[in-house]
């Protein structure tokens, strides 16, 4: 008898990254950490996981992607320009870059986003080479964690699964802005109904 959590035979394990995989770092930069000019909370404490799933990825040879927020300082989403948002991640400042203690493999990809002033991007796909790139290398499925979890996370999710690709979701290397107290709930929720499975950094690490 199979034991209930057995998977199909076919399937790839979410707990051992393989050929085909790639790890997708969303927004870590100096400004989305706690103290920043548009800190999300608690999003220090994924660091360490986050350094440690990006060293799986690297031993076992396979892609790592850094997304980040890189804008003009004039961008459109920012309040002087009628934005949501105050000023951050300008492009060559201290608040873009990424957090200390992230120690990216030398082999990270770093992809840029929403680098034009009249250009917002909440996706790591939108305007960017992330999609040639995956595809370039041969990637079929996705690990992904990082910051927010109801804004940058949510919509490269979304467009890694419009594209085709599969995804995993870090669950507990991803943390939320929560404008509204539910937004992380349902941003998970959405996930969920994307198809998007989800495994713990360290069950990763453990592999
Ligand atoms: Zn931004």
């Amino acid at each position: 008898m199979a034991r209930s959590d057995t998977k199909i035979d076919s399937a790839p394990s979410v707990r051992e990254p393989g050929p085909g995989d790639a790890l997708v770092i969303v927004d870590m930069q100096n400004d989305f950490m706690p103290g920043g000019a548009l800190g999300v909370p608690h999003a220090d404490e994924i660091i360490p996981l986050l350094r440690s799933c990006a060293g799986v990825f690297a031993r076992r040879g396979l892609p790592v992607y850094a997304t980040r927020d890189w804008h003009p300082a004039n961008h459109c989403s920012f309040r002087a320009q009628g934005g949501p948002w105050p000023p951050h991640c300008i492009a060559d400042t201290p608040g873009a870059q990424f957090a200390p203690g992230l120690d990216l493999p030398a082999s990270t990809a770093v992809i840029s986003k929403a680098t034009q002033a009249e250009q917002e991007a909440y996706s790591g796909f939108e305007g960017t080479d992330l999609e040639r790139r995956l595809r370039a290398a041969g990637v079929r499925r996705l690990f992904v964690g990082g910051v927010a979890t109801d804004y940058c996370v949510l919509a490269t999710v979304r467009d890694a699964r419009r594209l085709g690709f599969d995804v995993v979701l870090l669950e507990d290397a991803v943390r939320a802005v929560n404008v509204a107290p539910n937004d992380e709930q349902k941003a998970l929720g959405a996930m969920r109904e994307l198809g998007v499975q989800t495994v713990r950094s360290a069950e990763l690490a453990a592999a």
